[in-house]
């Protein structure tokens, strides 16, 4: 199956997505995990935010920041109605090259090809780069998205600490910018028609089905929860065996239930631990207490909370067996997110009948799904790999991502639109 670029001859002039790519190759790169660290406001984020203003002003776009970071580069006048394209210039600690970069690189290049052809759009197009959507330094995932929707509160959001103690309010002043900005801008999003993210697919979907490009149907629900296993801390050397109560023992067949819950739940279950955390944590000691992340996704809402309700029964059983208390707290759950419906059929159709595929990945897209019709397309990861220096994507799937863009952003803002 072949994408065709009907953006086509006239491309010659625009330097290609690998050729952008190449140009931001060296910024952020992570010599002790390998892939890229790119983290709000720090060097690299503030490397990659000059080369976005210099790329977009060699197009001839005007670059604002609004006042959560996120860039804007308007190609015409900013006006009601206009057709958004972009994604994120961060990464998370040792990431990929693509995620990310590639949407913000592929709409560049989208509008150098229209440009090139001579595309004049009836409505204004805008690239935007969204600020910290991995919320790697924050912890606070799509972090610009969410305060310009109003999703999070500004407040809240200047408490936060990254890893060495800095506020969000402290390094937001050390770079100039004025905490009073921050917050919801209804009108800016009031002012756009659509928005279009282009990413990597973080999977092997269409590398399986030997496709370059898909829309995404949805993001999958997804829910964290902590749990946390209390036993009774004592001497490792004079405790015999008998009689323990390790809440290591017990998390570790807890963790075991976990995966046995979502293999029950079927293929489209996922159940991960990526994180423990044990008290006190040393080596001759029997822990007090054992505390550990847990991550649910599944295709609907319910199944989520079906799953999670099976997972708790057997976890209960098997701390239970150990003679350890199992609590748990939801810390945050994250309903289904379904993309526009009209103009993702309308970018498959223009797109030959590209598959519409869901993903299991949060995206500053998801933030905008409530307030602007919203679609994605991604383009085949051949590894599957994703938040990882393994993640990659083939040069001409590269390339066909971008024409199919400029023939979404052409069809979205050209004359009777
Ligand atoms: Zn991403």
């Amino acid at each position: 199956m072949t994408v065709r670029a009907r953006s086509g001859v006239a491309d010659r002039m625009s330097p290609g997505v690998a050729s952008r790519m190449a140009q931001i190759a060296d910024i952020g790169r992570d010599p002790v995990r390998g892939g890229y660290s790119r983290h709000l406001l720090d060097n690299a984020d503030l490397a990659l935010r000059a080369w976005f203003r210099r790329s977009a002003a060699d197009l001839g776009l005007e670059v604002e920041q609004d006042g959560n970071g996120n860039l804007w580069a308007w190609w015409g006048v900013r006006g009601p109605q206009a057709v958004a394209t972009g994604s994120h210039l961060d990464s998370v600690p040792g990431g990929g090259a693509y995620d990310g970069p590639l949407g913000v690189v592929s709409a560049l290049e989208a509008v150098a090809h229209l440009q090139a052809a001579g595309f004049v759009p009836s409505r204004p197009v805008v690239v935007v780069a969204f600020a910290e959507e991995e919320g790697s330094r924050f912890g606070l995932p799509c972090l610009g998205s969410r305060l310009l929707s109003g999703a999070s509160d500004p407040e809240a959001v200047r408490a936060r600490t990254d890893r060495d103690g800095v506020t969000f309010d402290e390094a937001w002043r050390a770079a100039g910018l004025d905490p009073a900005t921050l917050g919801a801008e209804p009108d800016r999003l009031a002012g756009l028609g659509a928005f279009v993210e282009l990413h990597v697919e973080q999977g092997r979907d269409l590398e399986d089905r030997g496709m370059p490009l898909a829309v995404a149907s949805a993001i999958i629900p997804h829910g964290r929860w902590r749990l946390t296993v209390d036993g009774e801390g004592n001497h490792a050397g004079t405790t015999p065996m008998a009689g323990r109560r390790d809440p290591v023992v017990a998390l570790a067949a807890a963790i075991l239930a976990v995966r046995d819950a979502a293999v029950a739940a079927g293929p489209a279950a996922r159940a991960t631990i990526g994180r423990v955390q044990v008290t006190p944590n040393g080596t001759n000691v029997i822990a007090s207490r054992a505390e550990a992340w847990l991550d649910i996704r599944a295709e609907a809402d319910e199944d989520v909370r079906a799953q999670l309700a099976d997972t708790l029964a057997r976890a209960e059983a098997a701390v239970a067996a150990e003679e350890c208390a199992l609590s748990v707290t939801e810390e945050s759950f994250s309903p289904i997110v379904a993309f526009d419906a009209a103009l993702t059929d309308r970018i498959a159709a223009t797109l030959d009948g590209v598959p519409a595929i869901p993903t299991g990945a949060g995206h500053d897209a998801g933030i905008l799904a409530p307030h602007v019709p919203t679609a994605m397309i991604f383009v085949r990861n051949p590894s599957g790999v994703s938040h990882a220096p393994g993640e990659g994507a083939r040069d001409e799937d590269c390339e066909t991502g971008a024409a199919a863009l400029a023939d979404v952003l052409r069809e979205l803002a050209g004359a009777g639109a």
